[in-house]
């Protein structure tokens, strides 16, 4: 199309400047005559842009007729705008209907628009979130319920998640709100009060935080009481001793359940939170890898990193990710080499950790990442496994919004990938890359 016009245009000045020769040939003024017709020209084209500006600010108007090339362009601009109007108006015409569905529902529903002014809301939305609608139509959201992560949530325009929030100080009652873009420009947002789910959930998280801490001081004094008697013993007794030795295992194994419990029901407890640290990944995976080589002196461990992106999010939880997935692979592959990658990838970037040991059957991979679930229970306890690991990577995984995946083959090895979202890389101005990517 660009050459189209380029050609048609250049062939109209080449023709208007010809004749302009042709007549100061015939005249012997041929300054003037060029200088006219180049003029006529200008003029002409001017007018061609009045037509089409016209047009602009006239939408229900049939295109001003052009040339070829630029006939092309406005027929194609006509037809993209009819489009656009066809769909607007059919979502106009659908908003009566839509409004009167919602109006019956129990669930809180609203439409916002983009800037978060309310324009509708059901009367669920109204007894719930207690908006007077007659009165308050137009007011921003926010400014009826008070809440800054409800503002951020909205100005961010990431919806993917649902957002849960304590309206007030203090307060105990707990709203999940659900957005949907809808119409052009504006949101379609449910709210549901769900405390009574956050208090449940909330007293599972402290039950198992609480036992977890009150366990730590008695596997202490076991330790302390072990260690003594594997000192007073006589060194003779074998049999004692041996016991000795296994009940260090088992409470040293506890202590790391405990442990594992203990920061998986912590990252728990932050999950709405927002993970914007900077973190160098090629640096934290370096640092890593040199604290496990030093710590598994036989294995091969190797590090590759392709890409020097950086990524937002919380430096321990990313730490203690990549850690389990790098100790499992040096755990359960055996003595193949363990490959780590930091690469880029089209959905974003990625930690890959690969290994060539025994692999894991298809049908235990879907869930790997449930709490104490292992595919050999007693090759697990044997590598000192918590049963706990992978739970942790899927949350991390999860609240940063990165997914994993597990490619694994019985007998040709395993591989797990942490595929980043391109929302949480870091773009070369230091910001996120989110407003950028979405
Ligand atoms: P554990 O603490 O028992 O290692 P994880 O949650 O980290 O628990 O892992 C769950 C199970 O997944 C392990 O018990 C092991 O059977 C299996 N697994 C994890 N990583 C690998 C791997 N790289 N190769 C083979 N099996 C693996």
């Amino acid at each position: 199309m660009g050459t189209r016009i380029f050609l048609f245009e250049a062939r109209r000045l080449a023709l208007s400047a010809g004749c302009g020769m042709a007549w100061g040939a015939v005249t012997s003024q041929w300054q003037q005559a060029l200088f006219v017709f180049l003029v006529v020209l200008l003029l002409l084209w001017g007018w061609q842009l009045a037509r089409v500006y016209h047009w602009f600010s006239h939408p229900e108007e049939f295109p001003p007729i052009g040339g070829p090339g630029m006939q092309g362009i406005l027929h194609d601009v006509y037809v993209l705008r009819s489009r656009a109007m066809q769909a607007t108006s059919s979502s106009q015409r659908s908003q009566p209907y839509l409004k009167e569905s919602l109006a019956s529902m129990r669930e809180a529903a609203l439409i916002i628009n983009s800037s978060g002014g309310l324009l509708w809301c059901n009367e669920a939305a109204e007894y719930l979130l207690g908006i007077q609608f007659a009165t308050e139509e137009g007011r921003r959201l926010t400014e009826t319920i008070s809440s800054p992560s409800l503002e951020e949530y909205i100005e961010d325009g990431n919806f993917q998640k649902p957002l849960r929030i304590h309206p007030g100080t203090g307060s105990e009652r707990c709203l999940q709100f659900e957005f949907s873009k809808f119409g052009g420009d504006d949101r379609l947002v449910f709210v549901k009060d769900v405390t009574e789910q956050d208090r449940l959930e909330r007293m599972r998280r402290d039950f198992v935080g609480n036992v977890s801490h009150e366990l730590r001081t008695p596997l202490t004094v076991m330790k302390g009481y072990i260690e003594t008697l594997q000192t007073l013993m006589p060194a003779s007794d074998l049999t004692l001793h041996k016991s000795l030795r296994v009940m260090e295992t088992q409470v040293e194994r506890m202590e790391r359940m405990v442990a594992d419990l203990l920061w998986l029901s912590s990252i728990e407890n932050i999950e709405g939170e927002r993970k914007e640290g900077r973190i160098d990944m090629g640096a934290l995976l370096s640092e890593l890898i040199s604290d496990l080589t030093a710590a598994w002196p036989g294995k091969n461990l190797e590090l590759q990193i392709s890409t020097s992106q950086e990524i937002r999010g919380d430096e321990n939880e990313l730490r203690s990710a990549v850690s389990n997935l790098i100790v499992n692979a040096l755990k359960y592959g055996e003595d193949s080499p363990v490959v780590v990658r930091w690469i880029d990838t089209a959905v974003g970037p990625a930690l890959r950790v690969e290994d060539k040991g025994p692999g894991i059957a298809a049908k235990h991979i879907p869930r790997l990442t449930e709490r104490f679930y292992r595919v050999d229970k007693s090759r697990s306890l044997a590598t000192g496994g918590t049963g706990l690991g992978l739970a942790i990577v899927k949350h991390v995984a999860v609240s940063h919004e990165a997914k994993l995946f597990v490619d694994s083959e019985l007998g040709r090895g395993s591989c797990f990938r942490l595929v980043f979202p391109l929302s949480r890389m870091v773009t070369s101005a230091g910001s996120a890359g989110a407003s950028d990517q979405r």
